[in-house]
Formats: C-alpha cells, structure tokens, sequence
C-alpha cells in the first residue's frame, strides 16, 4: 500500500492516517459522464475504498471528448457508463471495489443508494437530479458536493446539512425547462471538466481525511477560457429554505405515478416506468427483429425504426433517440416496448 500511495502519504496534510481513512471510505458517484468519469478516476487512484457508480446512459462517441474513463471499443460496444468505469477502474486501481448501479436516479432509489455512503458527489448533468439528490442528503444528514460544468465555464459547492447552505437556499427554484445552456446547445471543452473535477475531489480528500477547515467554504465559479475564478463566500443556511429549515421533501416526496419521461439531450427522451423492472432482453431482441434493425449486448437492446432509435435496458427503462416530442417517445415506447 505504501508504495502505491507514497507521494499522497508524503503530502503532510493526508499522511498515513489519511490514507488508513481513505481506504475505509465509501462514495456514492451520481452519475458518470464527464464530470463523474474524472471524479471516479481521481478518487480510485487516490484509494479511496469504494465506489458506488451510478448512470442511467451508455458510451457514444460524442462522449470521448471529454469523458476521459472510456475508449472508442466502449463506445463501439455501447457499454452502459457504469460498466465501462468498472472495468477502466479495475485496470487502473484493483486494490478499490466498484459497485456498478446502472439506472436511473429516482426518488424511488436514491435514499437506497446513500446506504452506507460517507460522502456523494454530484456527476449528473440536470437540476431535476440535483433537487432530488440535495432533498436526500438533508433529509439523511449526508454531505455532498455539487458541480456543473457546460460550455468553458462551472460551478461547485460543497454542502453540509443544517450547517451549511444547501442547494436549495442558493437555488431556490429549479431553472425552468429548456431555460438553462446544456453540454448539448452550448457545447463544453475539457478543460473545464478537470477544473470543477478537481476542485469537487480536492474536496472529498478533505472531508474523508478530516480535514474540513480547509474546504473553500464557498460557491466557487470558474471559467477557464475567459480566465475568471470567483468564491462567493456562504453565509448561513436560509431560515426560510423548503429543504434544510422546513424539511419539505418536495422532489424526494414526489407521488410514484405513471411513466416517467425526461428529456435528455438533445433529441432524446428517457422513458422510465413507474416501478423499475427486469425486463427480457434476448426476447425483447427477437420480438423486434422482424421490425427493424436490432443490436444488443448483455446490458442492452437497441433498436432502428425510421428515424428513431430506440435503446432499452434491462431494468425497462429506455432512452429514445430522434424526437424530443415526450408524447411521440412515449408512443413508440408502448409500440415496441410495450406499457
Ligand atoms: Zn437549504
């Protein structure tokens, strides 16, 4: 062990005791795209005990730009995120145990995932994720680490529940659909993945290795192509907040209804039934092939009809391509999935 992690023991403020805690440590990942994929790799290389990767989505080619755990054969293969990380992972540190969860973040599963968790940081790409995430970890008292990144520019925050702000009293309410840039309509560069990356793990190294005066206390901004970095400094958490001071569990409380559909991306829409399922893949696979093109592996079916494309996973959830109509997602999900 020592010989692994000899330049992070030699880093005073970590040392032997820090790496004895980092190596007990236990963190949940919410998803693993570009930012999740470099928390992932610097938290395994770090040692850092265990990892619970979570992702609903699969490697495309658009991804490798910046997503820095995955290669084109993951791409090829459209290995489900958490999967392609596993394996990436265990090239890269055997010694760190991997738990990977691939599915979508709900709040039918999300207080499941923070069992046994000392610390989540925020991969996910969407304020709908981080509202429910941010209702979950004050409700559970567990600390987690926001960040968002699109075009040159990104945003972190590390939250304690009850002792500092959380989301919700710095954003009390969620960007209206559509109202916000993506990774998708404005485009993102690396660099700025790495940035908010490495400040969201520098962070976790504090807090696992106890070493909380030093976090930035603050909600850090960054662009790193117009060369600005600010810190606002935080104040207290706002008395009024629905979350942290009245405890009101809005996103996490939500009703269990009817399908679920999200827009994700540009031109797609995840369609996710009320309860996650398993779901027959190869027969799935045969039922289909009679009515377009089918491809699958062990994770996944993905199907052609027209100008859509139609991926299913094992749990019944499926993100279809070519429309960013809910209502035409939906159609053809019942159409060929089935309702
Ligand atoms: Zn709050």
């Amino acid at each position: 062990m020592n010989e692994r992690y000899s330049r992070q023991i030699l880093f005073r403020e970590i040392g032997q005791a820090g790496q004895e805690k980092l190596l007990n440590s236990r963190v949940l990942l919410v998803g693993c795209g570009a930012l999740g994929a470099s928390h992932a790799e610097i938290l395994a290389r770090a040692g850092v005990g265990f990892l619970r990767i979570v992702d609903r989505d699969f490697v495309e080619l658009t991804n490798l730009q910046r997503q820095t755990l995955y290669s084109e054969t993951d791409a090829l293969n459209r290995l489900p995120k958490a999967v392609a990380a596993k394996n990436r992972l265990a090239e890269i540190n055997s010694e760190v145990e991997v738990e990977e969860i691939v599915a979508d973040v709900n709040h039918s599963n999300i207080e499941s995932l923070l069992t046994d968790i000392d610390l989540v940081l925020d991969g996910t790409d969407n304020f709908q994720i981080r509202y429910l995430l941010n209702d979950a970890c004050v409700k559970l008292g567990k600390t987690w680490i926001y960040g968002a990144a699109v075009s040159s520019y990104g945003t972190t925050m590390t939250i304690f529940p009850n002792k500092t702000p959380c989301l919700r009293c710095i954003f009390e309410e969620m960007p209206a659909a559509g109202s916000a840039p993506t990774c998708d309509t404005a485009g993102v560069i690396q660099p700025i993945i790495s940035s908010i990356a490495a400040i969201q793990t520098t962070e976790a190294l504090k807090i696992l290795t106890g070493n909380t005066e030093k976090l930035h206390q603050s909600l850090m901004q960054i662009d790193v192509w117009n060369n600005d970095w600010r810190k606002i400094k935080l104040g207290r958490p706002n008395e009024d907040c629905e979350t942290c001071a009245k405890r009101n569990f809005e996103f996490l409380d939500a009703e269990a209804g009817d399908f679920s559909a999200v827009l994700c991306g540009r031109n797609a829409v995840q369609i996710a039934p009320p309860r996650a399922g398993a779901i027959d893949l190869p027969q799935l696979a045969e039922r289909l092939k009679n009515l377009g093109e089918v491809k699958q592996n062990e994770y996944l079916v993905r199907f052609t009809t027209g100008e859509n494309e139609l991926t299913v996973f094992s749990d019944a959830r499926a993100i279809i391509r070519g429309t960013d109509d809910v209502a035409v997602a939906r159609a053809l999900y019942a159409k060929f999935v089935g309702s």
